[in-house]
């Protein structure tokens, strides 16, 4: 049976067990969960994480130095952001028009007397830029903190071409931990369809329904954005003459490891894989683009932020100004950019949009609850929408 079959399954057996956990051993299920399904789901987390610094570490390094010219590195970071400014507006766009039609904070008593959960407050957008600059590169591979591992290979890359032949053993050594960790992948995604599996099972068992049928338009608003941004880059795909099954079959093992795990740096390793290998994308584009977008690309977070936002203007009885409606688009898509590809990120990056729009952080608490059940869909749709867009850059550099 193929990888990506036995992870499907995976998944699906996982809802089904949860969901009969859930309702016929409701009393087992703290239990199971906390000494069985969240174990295997965390360990397996952990495997995947740790070849996901080294390995985009490595692939930078080789893609770039491979190259004759070095000016692509420029070329491939302004296209991209190119790319990503347009596609997360119109993502963007999609989520808040969503909200305003199925108006999900309607009929919804508020969130009186519950506590906002402790989030952080995001930073302005200048101290961002510096903060990406990493002053330690050990640190920044240990916090595991993707564009500043990007911005150092970027470095050592520069000093690789001025520095020429005495650069060659560094070279030969990435090489070979690239290979090495090519091959740790191949091992842990053995035990893909378990992992999933798990931390599906666990989301679904301990779920409180209530909440869940309390916020119903809610969770199905979300939902429905997030499938036609799927399916505005399905359309984009087939746009630019390339075709969209082929990309989601070639690029389904990583998206469902994005749904399993709800975290885009846990697909890294398996998106890239699936880049190179199962979509036939130019190594040094997979190896950037992919790195590239996962530290940055987040359409789903960008839909969230903003459906959210209106939600709790609705839920609140916010009116809602343009002036209004223009602080949440722009928070929201800087905030899109600056969400970490960790399980439960956007909940975190919420106070940011909210207080940039002065709506209430109250509505914060209330939407947590439900969070996990839209997170995955959310995280598919951040890695569908890297990958799509490495798929165009491709495109466009072939033309
Ligand atoms: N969990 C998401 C991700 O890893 C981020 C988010 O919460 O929106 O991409």
């Amino acid at each position: 049976m193929k990888l990506s079959t036995k992870i499907t399954l995976g998944l699906i057996l996982g809802i089904i067990v949860g969901a009969l956990l859930n309702g016929f051993l409701p009393g087992h299920v703290g239990f199971l969960d906390k000494y069985i399904l969240t174990p295997i789901g965390q360990a397996f987390l952990h495997l995947i994480q740790f070849v996901v610094v080294p390995l985009v570490f490595t692939s930078l390094l080789i893609g770039f130095t491979g190259l004759r010219d070095s000016s692509k590195v420029g070329s491939y970071t302004t296209k991209l952001l190119l790319l990503y400014i347009v596609t997360s507006a119109v993502s963007l766009a999609i989520g808040l028009l969503t909200a305003f039609v199925l108006k999900p904070g309607q009929g919804v008593s508020g969130a009186g007397g519950l506590e906002a959960p402790k989030t952080e407050k995001g930073q302005n957008l200048i101290d961002w830029l510096v903060s990406i600059i990493p002053t330690n590169p050990f640190q920044a591979f240990a916090e595991a903190n993707l564009l500043q591992v990007i911005i150092s290979a970027v470095l050592i890359i520069i000093g690789i071409r001025l520095v020429g032949d005495k650069a060659k053993p560094f070279i030969a050594f990435s090489e070979s931990l690239h290979a090495i960790l090519e091959k740790i992948i191949g091992v842990i995604l053995r035990v893909a369809p378990i992992g999933v599996f798990a931390l599906i099972s666990s989301v679904i068992a301990t779920q409180g329904f209530d909440l869940v049928k309390k916020l119903a338009l809610y969770i199905i608003g979300l939902l429905v954005a997030i499938l036609v941004m799927m399916l505005i880059y399905a359309l984009i795909i087939l746009f630019i003459k390339e075709s969209p099954s082929r990309f989601f079959k070639s690029f389904w093992p990583a998206f469902s490891i994005a749904f399993g795990t709800a975290s885009s740096n846990a697909a890294l390793p398996v998106a890239l894989d699936n880049a190179k290998q199962g979509y036939g994308l130019k190594s040094d584009i997979a190896g950037f683009a992919i790195p590239f977008g996962t530290a940055l690309k987040r359409d789903g977070a960008g839909i969230l932020q903003g459906f959210n936002a209106i939600f709790v203007a609705q839920l609140f009885h916010v009116d809602l100004s343009p002036a209004v409606i223009g602080a949440i688009f722009i928070s929201a898509i800087l905030v899109s950019f600056s969400t970490a590809g960790v399980p439960g990120a956007g909940i975190i990056m919420m106070t940011t949009v909210l207080t940039a729009a002065h709506l209430p952080l109250e509505g914060i608490a209330l939407v947590a609850g439900v969070d996990r059940i839209t997170e995955g869909f959310r995280t598919m749709l951040n890695v569908v929408g890297n990958a799509a867009n490495a798929v165009i850059l491709n495109k466009w550099e072939k033309e």
